[in-house]
């Protein structure tokens, strides 16, 4: 069964503006898939529509064998907390230090009173530091998130996102705007913990050659179609 199933699925927005149209895609577990296409293709609305915070207008999506159409409360906060989420600015809080930023990945995006107080237990501090050892970064533990250069805030993004223990990862532009030496760190930090620990990751990407490096399959979108979708080894070079 794919973790990730799409059929048939289209996203309209309020405007009328075409998000995605007649979607048709299956994504197995623990695949690395890269969504190429150009700005406006509607891969970052593809991303959003897994975890629900965007609504599709029809068809059917499914994660984990689940329509997500009905789900409500807790059980798409649930959902949420098996799908940890990436973005091209990274989503830190600015202000306060790199660990409460991968704490926040353990109590997600709906704080507990507690979290809120910056009340972690010392188990979760333990993992937090074992995320941040895995993204390179744990000397920067203590430091201010603003303080970080930012492809090291992209690692933190990265650390506080395998701090949720997802199944899934998604990533919309995770490097858009790093330079290229940062740019293969975070990519290889995605990659690692994509084959260590099977976690299913679909990332957004620009660039065709770095799509090509990392993907296990590649996915075209092009006004809102899918209009490629193959597995690397079938990639054609004239493609
Ligand atoms: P990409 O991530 O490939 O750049 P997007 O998914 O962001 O593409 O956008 C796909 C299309 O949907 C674009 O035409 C974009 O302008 C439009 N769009 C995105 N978000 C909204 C929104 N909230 N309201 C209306 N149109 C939107
Ligand atoms: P919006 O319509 O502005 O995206 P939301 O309430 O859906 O409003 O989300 C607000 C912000 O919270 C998003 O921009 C994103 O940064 C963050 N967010 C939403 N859902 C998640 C999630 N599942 N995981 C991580 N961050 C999320």
């Amino acid at each position: 069964q794919p973790v990730i199933s799409f059929r048939k699925v289209s996203k309209i927005y309020q405007n009328g503006t075409v998000g995605l149209k007649d979607i048709e895609l299956d994504i197995q577990a623990g695949e690395f898939v890269v969504i190429v296409g150009l700005s406006g293709a509607g891969k970052s609305t593809l991303l959003r529509t897994i975890n629900k915070m965007h609504e599709i207008s029809s068809g059917e999506l499914l994660v984990n064998g689940v329509s997500l159409a009905p789900l409500r409360g807790k059980k798409l906060r649930a959902l949420r907390r098996e799908i940890g989420m990436i973005f091209q600015n990274f989503n830190l809080v600015k202000r306060v230090s790199v660990q409460r930023n991968v704490l926040s990945g353990r109590v997600g995006y709906y704080p507990t009173w507690k979290s809120v107080l910056g009340l972690f237990n010392p188990a979760d501090k333990k993992r937090a530091v074992a995320a941040l050892q895995r993204v390179n970064l744990a000397e920067k533990i203590y430091a201010r998130a603003d303080e970080l250069s930012g492809g090291q805030q992209q690692r933190v993004a990265v650390a506080r996102a395998f701090m949720q223990q997802p199944r899934i990862i998604l990533a919309d532009e995770p490097v858009a705007s790093l330079d290229p030496l940062t740019t293969t760190a975070v990519m290889d930090d995605l990659k690692n913990l994509n084959q260590e620990f099977k976690i299913t990751t679909i990332v957004n990407l620009h660039s065709v050659p770095l799509a090509l490096k990392y993907a296990d399959r590649i996915i075209g979108l092009r006004a809102g179609r899918l209009v490629y979708n193959k597995p690397i080894d079938q990639v054609a070079t004239q493609d």
